[in-house]
This record gives structure tokens, sequence and C-alpha cells, in this order.
């Protein structure tokens, strides 16, 4: 019998030794194009390169790691790659502070950020790495963009944006976040500015991406996506605007309604401040009063406009307009809650049944009509009635012919009766917009266009594809803390024309960072490849991804966009998949100590390499896996480190030395009570196949936690028979073979060394533990492997319980008594014992407390 330490657990030395080892070897680079085994895209979102990986990073990468290594294990050729997302306003910000070139810090970060992912032991295939901001990734970018120009599918316009003043650059509408507006980066207020920019046709697909057919998705991200898309049926009615003695009238004035229902019930019209035709239609004697509402108006923030408490304000125009469905003459008015962005920018104000409707009929003496009715009631109240959408139990009234029709009847006979008289027709709107993709920003990808000095005629031209890409400058030493610098870089800004040959000036807008990482999955696949951005060959094997990790932050930016450059490169012909990843899921965000997200200037972030240095990788990343369920996350606390490292320390001593014990351990050595060898034996090969069978299943729902118990389970076992005659059996050693292929894909590093002293130990050839096949377990094993206890209560029987056969008096015992209908019966008794007939009978006495 020997005692501890005899060769103790040391993870700085082993940990290094196999990563390089495993890079030798190129375990992890995979072959794209001919390999006989099924293949298995795994994707995790690509860093940014912002210098440091922090705690998060671990948190989503080393269980997408375990992912692929037990996908390896499961006979499949597993392709999981990684890269950088390298361009970006972070780099701009850091050059204007440090005199250094964006690209130099980011590349600088890189190499750093590199290193780190190496000690995490991830399988990434690092001859696959890209990053964004390297010509041969955005070159074909720019390709992607003209293709897109081609199809119509990109297109530039002057457009009423959202600005960040302290950024100094537009934004996409789903970067502006909140009630309040403010910039997804930095959080300062945006504000409204009219510039020319350049657009994605999202709202080409909007219909599709409602779709989420075959797509194993979170559902909150669906959810936001679903009701940003914002898709909405209803009918477009075109109002006529009447003759007067100002204006001859005829004008059509279009307004969307999702309840042509109500249409007996709109009584004025309201027109965007900024909607084109309040020039035309503005009375002589109203004018001035029109034109300071405007101004006024120009100046509110949209969601100041929008607010549902605001008092109404607005101003009529003097003009009427006739409502197609009864040909009533109603008032037009303007009010700035109305917004010439959304829909047609003009309503039919239906103020019974519309609260904003209704305060600006009330402050400014308009009619209120009630038009619908819950059935049997007469609708005369004339005022604001709230109606249940779309109820079949409400009935239009006050509506003519229609009256007495339930609502949704009442609504499709309307627009029947409009569309037959061409007055209106069903329609459907979205609240999703274009996607505003230009930054005035001189760290990105170059838009690839020029605008010709020379020939009028020439005007806008795109840069031919033979020339592409078009570079950035690299000489640029003192980035301006104001602005773009490419709008003053001669070099880069004077071009020759490709129509004319006369002179040009290069567009100095770059691309938002977000159509960056709209597509690089595919080119991981296609590095290297010089005739196009995806190899279509490779693009039908591994496409769509299979699994994709990463944070739910993204919702409808990233993780949007990407579902639109899958269809539209689609309609391209450059993928043959319409949609980007069959399964997404997303991690839990680890917060620090204090509950707040982690943040240096919080100085609450938690650096992830002191635990290694301390721990080793392998403590950490079960350390992450085993803090709860991993879409979760939660707030950091490293107690509980401390233990992980315990059982992984335990794991290395119950393999390396089977017969030795535990100082201090009285039973060391020891069979428990009643346990023969051959008893003990049985008992943990049930153990050992129930924990592969728990395992194996846990895998198929990331349930890491779950998964090291059964694991911890495991090793109590093996620690409580070390030094007994099981030691060494053939049971013994199954099980440890067991746990270290159950440990490979999450702890990698000792199990790959262990693996090794148990093969040379056999004398066997040395052969990674991660390039074995999973094992199966044994059905019958663990079917045996439980039995059905009768549970008696005072002799009466009470109930049935199933539990693992082999377990102690004692462990019974407790299983029994923690059973809901026990609890229920021996509540306020005393319990005067419980006997059991083993693998017959339980039966608790108690007697009432004295
Ligand atoms: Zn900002
Ligand atoms: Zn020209």
């Amino acid at each position: 019998m020997t005692t501890e330490p005899r060769d103790s657990y040391n993870p700085t030395e082993i940990e290094p030794r196999w990563q390089q080892r495993w890079d030798e070897l190129g375990l992890h680079r995979t072959n794209l194009d001919s390999d006989p085994r099924p293949p298995f895209y795994l994707l995790t979102m690509y860093p940014y390169p912002s210098g440091d990986l922090h705690i998060g990073h671990w948190y989503i990468v080393t269980p997408t790691d375990a992912i692929s290594r037990y996908r390896r294990m499961n006979g499949f050729n597993v392709f999981f790659p990684i890269g950088f997302d390298a361009f970006g306003l972070p780099a701009e910000n850091a050059a204007i502070k440090s005199g250094m070139h964006p690209r130099e810090w980011t590349y600088k970060n890189i190499d750093n950020m590199r290193r780190q992912f190496r000690t995490m032991g991830a399988t990434f295939d690092w001859d696959k790495e890209l990053i964004t901001a390297d010509p041969s990734y955005y070159r074909w970018e720019q390709w992607i963009f003209l293709k897109f120009m081609e199809k119509g599918l990109a297109y530039r316009k002057m457009a009423p944006v959202d600005w960040c003043p302290k950024d100094q650059v537009v934004l996409a509408r789903e970067q502006v976040l909140g009630p309040d507006r403010v910039c997804w980066r930095c959080g300062t207020q945006v504000i409204k500015r009219d510039l020319e920019q350049w657009f994605f046709r999202t709202t080409a697909y909007a219909d599709e991406l409602l779709s989420y057919d075959g797509l194993e998705y979170p559902e909150p991200i669906k959810v936001m996506q679903t009701n940003w898309i914002g898709r909405s049926e209803g009918a477009e009615i075109k109002f006529v605007v009447a003759a007067d003695e100002h204006q001859p009238g005829g004008q059509e004035i279009r307004v969307f309604t999702t309840r042509p229902d109500t249409l007996f019930g709109a009584t004025f019209m309201v027109l965007a401040p900024e909607h084109p035709l309040v020039d035309e239609l503005t009375a002589p004697d109203r004018k001035s009063e029109v034109e300071e509402y405007r101004f006024t108006a120009r100046r509110k923030s949209e969601i100041d406009r929008l607010s549902a408490d605001r008092e109404k304000t607005g101003v009529p125009l003097g003009a009427q307009a006739i409502n197609p469905i009864n040909g009533e003459r109603i008032p037009i008015w303007i009010a700035d809650y109305v917004l010439l962005g959304y829909g047609t920018g003009a309503i039919m104000a239906v103020p019974a049944h519309d609260e904003r409707d209704f305060a600006f009929a009330q402050k400014f003496g308009l009619p209120i009509r009630q038009v619908v009715a819950a059935r049997g009631t007469d609708g005369a109240q004339g005022m604001y009635v709230a109606y249940v959408a779309h109820s079949p139990d409400e009935v239009l009234v006050n509506s003519g012919e229609f009256d007495g029709r339930p609502a949704p009847e009442g609504a499709r006979a309307i627009t029947t009766r409009l569309a037959q008289e061409d007055k209106g027709e069903s329609a459907v709107t979205y609240r999703l917009r274009d996607w505003l993709v230009s930054r005035q920003r001189g760290w990105g990808a170059p838009i690839p266009v020029v605008y010709c000095e020379a020939d009028p005629s020439c005007g806008m031209v795109t840069v031919p594809y033979e020339q592409l890409p078009v570079l950035l400058p690299t000489d640029i030493d003192n980035w301006p803390a104001q602005g773009n610098p490419l709008e003053t870089h001669e070099a880069f800004l004077r071009t020759t024309c490709p129509r004319c040959g006369g002179p040009g000036r290069r567009e100095t807008d770059t691309m938002d960072t977000f159509v960056d990482s709209s597509w690089y999955w595919w080119r991981y696949l296609s590095l290297g490849k010089e005739d196009g951005p995806v190899d279509p060959r490779r693009d039908e094997v591994w496409c769509p991804v299979e699994q994709y990790t990463g944070g739910a932050e993204h919702a409808v930016l990233h993780l949007m966009y990407a579902r639109f450059f899958a269809k539209a490169l689609n309609d391209l012909g450059v993928v043959h998949e319409r949609e980007p990843w069959k399964r997404l899921f997303n991690q839990g965000q680890i917060l620090g100590a204090d509950g707040e997200r982690m943040s240096k200037s919080r100085g609450n972030v938690q650096d992830p390499d002191e635990l290694v240095s301390r721990y080793g990788a392998d403590t950490v990343r079960l350390f992450l896996m085993f803090m709860g369920p991993w879409d979760q996350g939660g707030p950091w606390s490293p107690t509980g480190i401390e233990g992980i490292h315990r059982f992984l320390r335990r794991v290395w001593n119950v393999a390396t030395d089977p017969h030795g014990v535990e100082q201090g351990d009285a039973d060391a050595g020891r069979l428990p009570a009643g346990e023969t060898a051959s008893s003990a034996a049985e008992a943990l090969h049930r153990q050992a196949h129930r924990a592969l069978k728990k395992v194996t299943e846990d895998h198929a729902g990331y349930r890491w936690n779950t998964m090291i118990s059964a694991l911890m389970e495991l090793t109590n076992r093996l620690i409580r028979l070390r030094g007994t005659e099981v030691a060494g059996r053939r049971e013994w050693d199954e099980a440890i073979g067991l746990l270290l292929l159950m440990l490979a894909p999450i702890a990698p590093h000792i199990s790959e060394e262990l693996w090794s002293k148990r093969l040379a130990t056999a004398g066997a050839e040395w052969s990674s533990i991660h390039t074995q096949a999973w094992p199966a377990f044994d059905e019958t094993v663990i079917a045996e492997s439980e039995v059905e206890l009768p549970v008696q209560v005072n002799g009466k029987l009470r109930d049935l319980v199933r539990v693992p056969a082999g377990l102690s008096v004692i462990e019974i015992e407790q299983i029994v008594m923690a059973r809901d209908k026990v609890r229920a019966l021996v509540d306020g008794q005393e319990i005067v014992r419980v006997i059991q007939i083993p693998n017959r009978l339980v039966n608790v006495v108690t007697r009432p407390r004295a």
C-alpha cells in the first residue's frame, strides 16, 4: 500500500505538452474534400480582437469544443474553425489614443488572443483561420457588394438616418436600441440626419425571414426577429382629395390600416408633417401655421413623437379628403405622431377605436363615431371603445349595409368592395426596413464605387471585378479623432473613372462590420479561393452549418443579417442553401461577482489566464460547465473551483494508482459492509454503464452540469473501492477506461495524459484518446441494474420506487424518505425505524410524536 502523492496531477506541465503534440499531429486539421466520414460543421461566433480573451469567451468556446471532440469520437469529420471580426470602431479609438494604425493594434491583439485560445485546448483548425481586415477577405465582400448592386439588392439613396454624434457614424435601425433610441455601441442618444447612404434590400426577404421551418433556434430569437420584421395584414385604401376653392382636388392619399372594418369610423385624416402633399394641400390662410408646425416637428425625436401619453399636437391644412366607402368629406390634418418613414406617412383616423386618434379628436373637437360593438349592444357611446383584435364576437355598427357583420367578415367585405371599385386592396406591411450598410469610417471594407468627375453621364460607376480589392491605405500615421481619414487621403481618393478613363473620386464610405460577419463561415471553407467568395463543392458538402453557438445579443442584427445573406447569395447562385445554420444555441452570460455585466471600468472582470495558471485549463473548462445550464450563465463566483480541481485530482489518483489509499480514510482498503469482491465489482460495472448512458444523453442536450455530476459519482465509487480486492479487476479497468473516454471531450488534457499512461502500462502502442470511438453502453446491464421496491408505511403499501441496484441500505433509506408520498404520510410523526429486506421491500415504521 502506498500513500499520496506518488505521481501527482500537474496540469501546467501536462497541458502545454499535449497542445503542442496535437498541433504536431494535425489532429484537428480538417480535410474538407475527401474524407469518408460524414461532415459536421461546428461554428462558434468569431471574436472581436479587443485584446484579451475574457471568461465569457471561455464560457462559449470550451463547451463548443466539447461538442467538437464528442462528434469526432462519434465518427464525424468535424470542421471547427476560428477567425477574427477585425474591422470596427474600437480599433480606430485605440489608434486615436496610441497613434498606432488600427491595423497594427488589431493584429497585435489577434496574436495575443490566438495564444490565449491555445491554452484552452480548443480543437480549432488553425489552418483555416481568417481575419476580416485582410484584403483576401474583404476583396470578396466587395465582389458580393457589386453582385448585390447588379441584382438590385444594394442601392444608394438620400434618407433621414440615425446618426451617433459620439461615434460620428450612421447606424442601422437595428443598431438603435430601446425607447431612448441610443447607439448600440456607446449608448449615446442618436439624432436624425439626411444623408446619401447605401442600403441592402433586406425587405425583399421579409416574408421568407419569418419562416423558421426546419431550423432549431431558441424561441426568444424567433420571437425577436418576428417582432422586428413586424408583418401586419390589412388593406391599403385610397382617399381622394376633394376639390375646393384653392385647388382642383383629385390627388390620391394612400393609407394602410389593419382594420378596414372601421372605415366608416374614419372621421378625419392625418398626414406626417413631412408628407410630400402638404405644400400642395395647404390653404393659403393656413400656410404660416403649417410651416411653423413642420419646423418644430422636425426637431423632435421619433420616440417623442410616438409616445402615447404625450399631449397631441397638430394643425389642419384646410383641405378635405373623401372617405371612399361612404363619400363623406373629412378634414385633413398634419400631426407629428404620424411618421413619414412608417407605412405611407398618412393615416385614416378612427378615434372611437384608436387611443391616439381618440386623444387627438378630443383635444381638437373632431367627431367620434363608434363602428364596432360587442354583439347585442347598440354602439352609441360616442367615445373610445377598445376592441378585441378581429374578434367575431364584435359586429359592425353605424356602417351602412355592413351593419351586423362580425368584425373579421366585415373587414373582408369592405376590402372586397373597395377593390371592386378600385379604391383599395388587401395589403401587408412590415416594420422591417432595408439595412443601412454604409459607415463614414476609415477602418472597414471600402465600398467599391467611383464617382466620375470628368463626364456627368458616367456618374456613379462600379469598380470592375478584376480591379478588386479596393485596398485600404496602410499609411495613415495620425488617425484623426474626428471624421473619416479616407476623405482626405489623396492616394486613396484620386482614381480614374472605370468607364471613361477621366478623373474619378472613390467612395469613402466603408461597410458596416455586420456585413463582414454575415458570410464568414463560407469563407472558412474557401480560403485561398481566387475565383470566387465560396467554393461551391465544399458549400454543397458542409453547409448549412450544423451547429452555431454564441451570444443572443445580436438577435435582430447578426442573426438576422446572416439569414438575409444566405437567401441573397442563394438567389445569386453563390451558395446552394437558403438558411445559414440548422441549429443555433445561445449560451447564458457570465456576469461579474456583483451581478453586473463584466467590464474593465467596473473592475469586475475575471481573467481566465490567472485561473489557468493556477488550476489548469481542464479545471476551468469543467468549472464553467458545472456552473449550471449552459443557456443560463450567472454571476461569477470562484467558490467551487477548488472542488472541481479536487475532482480531477481524484480521477488522477484512481487512474494512476488503483491500490493506493487516501490518507486518513478509516475505510480505506476495505470493501463496503456486506459486499463481496464480486458483488462490488458487479455494482461498479453497472454504475459505469449507467454513467455512460447518462453522459451520452446529456451530450444531446448540452447538459454539461449533470454530465459532470454522473462522472463525479462514478469517481466516488472508484475512490471507495480503491485499494480493495476490486481494484485492478476487469470491472475496475473497464470503469477507469470509460471514465477517461467520457472525460475526453470536456477535460481533454488530463484524459489524454491518463490514457497514454494506461496504454503504456498495458504495453500497447499509443493512440490519442481523442481519436477513439465513443463507447456504447450496455442496455442489458443498465436494465438489470435497477430494482423496483414496494414501500410500506406502517405495514401498508404506499409507494413504488425504482432504485439503482447495489445501493447501500443508507442510500436506499435516503431515497425512500425523500419521496413526496412518504413525506406526506410521515409528516408530524416520529420515525421509529426503517426496515429493509434487500431487493424486496422497505417498511417505514412511525408513531405519533409524544
Ligand atoms: Zn455611438
Ligand atoms: Zn467617367
